[in-house]
């Protein structure tokens, strides 16, 4: 059981699984800047607050920025959308986040979903077994079965950002054009500069390597 100074917050889940120096930047050294694609993903998650995204009915009851918290994993943050369907006499959560772009090939917002629903079930003490995505490109659902090897992913990741979390400095970073070029600390992080020394540096821009 962790302490609540010691939880951390369910994007750094998903921001671990994108870079771990970004991870440790934003969660340790508390940086933050916001790109184009962070900007589109606050627009997000705002319009989700509104309820303009989400579904209601008879069978259906709807939470919006809902704060919820796993000691057991000590995670804590806030779920864009929390659905409850009805099924017999009992409510059940079904969390839904709300996504720019559209589904990405690795698992990173899966984890974040799962990491949620583990956290209701947490505090809810029941069982959750599916959530959905909605991409802002494609406007669609899509569902997300919360199955035994996506748990195990989720906590394992949990357990790496808490170890993370705990060292002195961040590790130097790894450029990757498709990912550093993404992220909006590139310019803090100065992927290209740090990690390699002055003269390999500047004997890379001189072409002289
Ligand atoms: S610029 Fe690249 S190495 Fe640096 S934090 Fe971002 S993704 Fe990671």
């Amino acid at each position: 059981m962790y302490s609540e100074d010691d939880f951390i917050q369910l994007s750094a889940l998903q921001h671990y699984l994108f870079c771990e120096r970004q991870c440790y930047l934003i969660h340790r050294e508390m940086i933050w800047q916001d790109n184009l694609f962070t900007a589109e993903g606050n627009v997000m998650h705002e319009r989700a607050d509104e309820q303009k995204l989400s579904r209601s009915g008879p069978d259906i009851k709807t939470e919006t920025a809902l704060y919820i918290c796993s000691r057991t994993l000590g995670l804590a943050g806030k779920a864009d959308v929390v659905e409850f369907h009805k099924e017999g006499n009992s409510w059940i959560p079904f969390p839904v986040e709300y996504k720019r772009g559209k589904p990405k090939e690795n698992r990173c917002d899966e984890v974040q979903l799962c990491a949620q629903a583990l956290c209701l079930e947490e505090m809810l003490s029941v069982s959750v077994k599916q959530g959905a995505f909605f991409y802002g490109k494609t406007r669609r659902r899509v569902y997300v079965d919360f199955d035994d090897i996506l748990r195990d992913l989720t906590k394992d990741i949990c357990e790496k950002v808490h170890l993370l979390l705990k060292q002195e400095k961040a590790s130097a970073p790894i450029y990757s054009k498709e990912k550093c070029d993404a992220c909006s600390l590139k310019a803090c992080c100065i992927p290209q500069i740090c990690g390699k020394s002055a003269i390999k540096y500047i004997d890379e821009i001189m072409g002289e390597k």
